[in-house]
């Protein structure tokens, strides 16, 4: 029970490479004309743990890797979360 404790565990790869599959292009790209494949499922809100956050598909967003780390961070920073 413990180890998988912060979701980040089999049930995860699982459904990450399933939205992956439904999503494959980057949506911040998308939004600016740009098509990227992406490669990253991120939680739109933060889940900070919290199961419920992190198991919401509604919360999820396929981001490629460069604005996963610099769109998304940026705004995160924007927003004082972190
Ligand atoms: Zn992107």
């Amino acid at each position: 029970m413990s180890s998988n404790a912060r979701g980040y565990g089999y049930r995860w790869q699982k459904a990450r490479e399933r939205f992956l599959r439904a999503h494959p292009l980057c949506c911040y790209c998308e939004r600016n004309g740009f098509v990227t494949a992406a490669s990253i499922v991120d939680h739109k809100i933060p889940h900070r743990g919290n199961q419920e956050l992190f198991w919401d598909e509604g919360n999820w967003q396929a981001l490629c890797k460069a604005c996963h780390d610099g769109a998304k961070a940026q705004e995160e920073a924007r927003d004082g979360l972190r």
